[in-house]
């Protein structure tokens, strides 16, 4: 199964990826296509050509009537495009339609449904409650017995590349009489990995921690911007608000699930064993390798396969209680660290609250300044045992507007 795309045979985009995204090319309409080495296969065209039944849903500005489809009508997909781009038959036909990606510009690729995020990663949770309760246990008592989240914004989220404004807002400080109002001084990422929904439930539905490959389209690498000054003084007692809603950057790039395949590993353990809706057998957490890197210097390399608690575990907790999930539907896995100091997934963190300054490159910095620029990239183990790389989240601070 090699394909015939030149350049693309052993890249990080060979065919055991095919990650989808919606492009727009000079004077025409956004559509969705899959990304095959440094190439988009326009899918449009190709599937009205070969009568494909469900050639209308590559016409969208948005991946959600793809996703809509179901599992076993995107296994399909993805075997008859790994065919068109792997059979030499077909090839005169197929070629014309593949779209060099200098010459498209990607697109916000879904359409957002709700967006929940968790705070999965043990590592982060414990260097949190290390950092602001260093008097008190890391983990509050509820934290190992289920997946903590809240309800994000889902208007906000932003596809990669685009500028990320320096929120304004109130902070105090210990040091401050009375609250302030200014530009955060605190600007923080949050590196994580999101999960689209695919298949939706019916209000009072339950989705099993077995039913997760069912519901779930696919992967995309996500960044939770994070203004932690604003984020301390507002979010006693109901969690995070401002301090987060100002914006979420996602890779224009979703990997279906099918694409990790050979990333499965086991959970690193849960202890104690959680409640019987919360159980998962088997390989439950994904070996994804992520990279922090800050104006061109990489900063951390968080693991993701050091989280707690699985994205399976998430979605069963999230729908536990009857609340229905749509396709387009959006959760966060939260901040990925691991257990040593280059692994952090915040500069709350790498900093070890606001503390010791760290490296990026020949300068130092404890947050965000205006003019940084963060990327974060996300490689997992393919099936044609390489490594494949998922869409990377890239996002510019510019300076606030008083
Ligand atoms: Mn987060």
């Amino acid at each position: 199964m090699t394909t015939w795309v030149p350049g693309a045979a052993g890249s990080a985009y060979d065919v055991d990826n095919l990650p989808y995204g919606v492009f727009v090319g000079t004077g025409e309409e956004p559509r969705i296509g899959a990304r095959i080495g440094d190439h988009v296969l326009d899918l449009a065209p190709v599937a009205a050509a070969g009568l494909l039944e469900v050639a209308h849903v590559f016409r969208h500005q948005a991946l959600n009537p793809l996703m809509a489809l179901g599992r076993a009508h995107n296994d399909a997909i993805r075997r008859w495009i790994v065919a068109l781009l792997t059979e030499e038959t077909g090839r005169a036909d197929v070629e014309p339609h593949l779209i060099p990606l200098a010459d498209v510009e990607m697109r916000m690729p879904i359409e957002v449904g709700d967006y929940v995020d968790f705070y999965a990663s043990e590592h982060h949770a414990s260097n949190v409650g290390t950092i602001f309760r260093p008097e008190q246990a890391p983990l509050l008592p509820n934290w190992k017995h289920l997946p903590v989240g809240y309800h994000g914004r889902s208007g906000t989220v932003v596809p990669s590349g685009t500028e990320i404004i320096r929120p304004m807002g109130q902070r105090k400080t210990p040091s401050d009489d009375e609250p302030v109002f200014g530009p955060s001084a605190r600007l923080d990422i949050e590196a994580e990995l999101g999960f689209v929904v695919g298949i939706g439930t019916e209000l009072g539905e339950r989705v099993t921690t077995g039913g997760f490959a069912d519901h779930t389209f696919g992967v995309m690498g996500l960044n939770d911007w994070s203004a932690r000054d604003i984020q301390a003084w507002e979010y006693v007692p109901l969690g995070p608000f401002l301090g987060k809603s100002f914006a979420t950057s996602i890779s224009t790039w979703v990997t279906p699930l099918a694409a990790l395949d050979a990333a499965w590993v086991e959970l690193p353990g849960q202890d104690p064993e959680p409640l019987p809706y919360l159980q998962v057998e088997g390989r439950a957490g994904l070996d994804i390798a992520i990279e922090v890197a800050v104006n061109g210097h990489v900063v951390s390399r968080p693991p993701y396969r050091s989280m707690y608690w699985s994205p399976a575990q998430m979605l069963a907790h999230l729908t536990v209680n009857g609340a229905s999930v749509r396709t387009g539907d959006l959760w966060a896995s939260g901040t990925v660290s691991g257990p040593v100091a280059e692994q952090r997934g915040s500069f709350l963190e790498l900093s070890w609250g606001w503390r010791e300054p760290f490296a990026v490159g020949d300068q130092e910095r404890l947050a965000l300044e205006d003019g940084d620029e963060v990327v974060l990239r996300y490689t997992a183990p393919g099936t044609l045992g390489g490594r494949i790389a998922l869409g990377e989240v890239t996002g510019r601070i510019a300076p606030a507007r008083p």
